[in-house]
């Protein structure tokens, strides 16, 4: 399989290249440029499989005709040390927790993923040190930085914005030491986002050094995030046929389900999009925004303006510019009316946060992390008679400790993986918002 840049001004990539590369040279998004679709005898037997034989079939359309298929399985199974359940919160929506990975958030999968095929190229290249760069408003840092964690022949440095990530977030990518490095830049996510970008267009640094991304504009960690939305599915059928005890047909939910996913750079929901493209039986999907809510502008003007971000309770999601914005625009065809069609949008602030965790709790006892709190309004505000709603909760709540524990007065205990990194020691090189500065950094670590 070939990808193609969004930009279309640069040569086609093998899947290789578009994962060492990140970013194609012409500043665009990598593309795959076929969507396999599943056939319905897939879909029939969906609810029988387990989340890995789901995701290894979804994976062989992705990535079948560049790894072999022995290998591929492994780098899955590997992958996915974890489950994700689907859980009923309130009549009619569920949650699909995506938090049982070893950082506590979706983006666990897209990121061992990314660390294995990585691996797996270097590997077979015989390539000298790789250097992964990653921007992180939270969760991206520490998912990257466990996924990557002792992977020979690669290094990553992290670039976060300081004082702007929680301190459980921080500790997850700031305490691991051996192939991990914490950048601390003085300046805003987009700031760390810019630095990452801009290392990557240096002709001499490139010279220097062997640069690569994690961000999930990298393929590698933005396809893999499908494999969860067929795990859901298969588990609300699998539901649906214990409670009616019938068969159903292979396109079951299409006129029912809505899929609403909690967004900052849109990678995680146009993965999502992907599943749908590939037959994913779905009505719509429904992106949920915080106070950053560029795209919910875009469906109701037409205009993409992007702007500044702000900081809110859900700061993984503290996005003024989301990177995949270009991957939605390209899979509809730059057409205003299809992206509406297909994605609803719906933003809220911090009070309507707050206050959306605290009702949840309070009257079904679920414990909602600010993020999966937009994405529990979104459904809650906007399904229609008839419709089931699922919503992806994308960080466990205790991730967000203080907040979570202000808003509903009560103490919320960390899971036994995230206590592990508060013991640990925090080690970061301080960074200011100069490009010039990261990159007198970056040179002198190649010496
Ligand atoms: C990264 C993140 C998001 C946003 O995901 P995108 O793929 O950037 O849209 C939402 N919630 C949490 C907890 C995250 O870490």
């Amino acid at each position: 399989m070939k990808y193609y840049s969004t930009n279309h001004e640069a040569p086609l990539a093998s899947l290789e290249q578009a994962v060492v590369k990140g970013l194609a040279p012409d500043r665009g998004l990598y593309m795959p440029e076929r969507i396999v679709h599943l056939p319905a005898s897939f879909f029939e037997g969906i609810q029988d499989l387990s989340f890995k034989e789901i995701s290894c079939r979804v994976a062989e359309a992705y990535f079948g005709e560049d790894i072999p298929v022995d290998t591929l399985h492994q780098i899955v199974c590997d992958t996915l040390s974890f489950e994700t359940p689907l859980v009923t919160v309130s009549q009619g929506i569920d949650s699909l927790e995506l938090f049982h990975g070893p950082t506590s958030a979706f983006k666990d999968v897209g990121a061992r993923f990314m660390a294995r095929l990585l691996g797996f190229f270097i590997r077979r290249q015989g390539q000298r040190q790789v250097n992964v760069l990653v921007a992180t408003s939270g969760d991206t840092g520490s998912a990257v930085a466990n996924g990557f964690l002792g992977v020979e022949g690669i290094h990553v440095y992290v670039l976060y914005p300081k004082g702007l990530v929680s301190d459980i977030q921080e500790m997850q990518f700031t305490t691991l030491g051996q192939n991990i490095t914490a950048v601390e830049v003085d300046g805003t996510f987009d700031d760390c986002q810019r630095l990452v970008k801009s290392a990557f267009m240096d002709e001499s640094l490139n010279r220097q050094l062997y640069l690569t991304s994690a961000n999930s504009i990298n393929v590698a960690r933005f396809l893999p995030q499908s494999f969860y939305y067929f795990n859901a599915y298969a588990q609300w059928k699998r539901r649906r046929m214990e409670q009616t005890g019938d068969r159903l047909p292979a396109d079951y939910g299409h006129d029912e389900l809505v899929i609403c996913v909690p967004s900052g750079n849109f990678g995680n929901i146009t993965a999502g999009l992907f599943a749908w493209e590939m037959g994913l039986p779905v009505k719509r999907f429904m992106a949920a925004n915080n106070r950053n809510d560029i795209f919910l502008k875009y469906l109701r003007s037409g205009h993409y303006e992007p702007r500044p971000s702000v900081a809110t309770l859900a700061n993984a999601m503290d996005v003024g510019d989301p990177s995949n914005f270009v991957r939605v625009m390209d899979l509809y065809g730059h057409d205003h009316a299809t992206v509406c069609r297909h994605v609803q949008g719906a933003a809220y602030d911090d009070r309507q946060i707050a206050e959306t965790i605290l009702q949840v709790w309070q009257q079904y006892r679920y414990l909602l992390d600010p993020h999966g709190a937009c994405g529990y309004r979104a459904l809650q505000e906007n399904l229609q008679p008839g419709e089931s709603g699922v919503f992806l909760e994308t960080a466990h709540p205790a991730k967000f400790k203080h907040t979570v524990e202000r808003i509903i007065a009560e103490p919320v205990t960390l899971p036994e993986s995230l206590q592990a990194f508060m013991n640990g020691r925090k080690q970061s090189v301080p960074m200011t918002a100069s490009f010039e500065d990261f990159k007198r950094y970056l040179s002198s670590e190649a010496e």
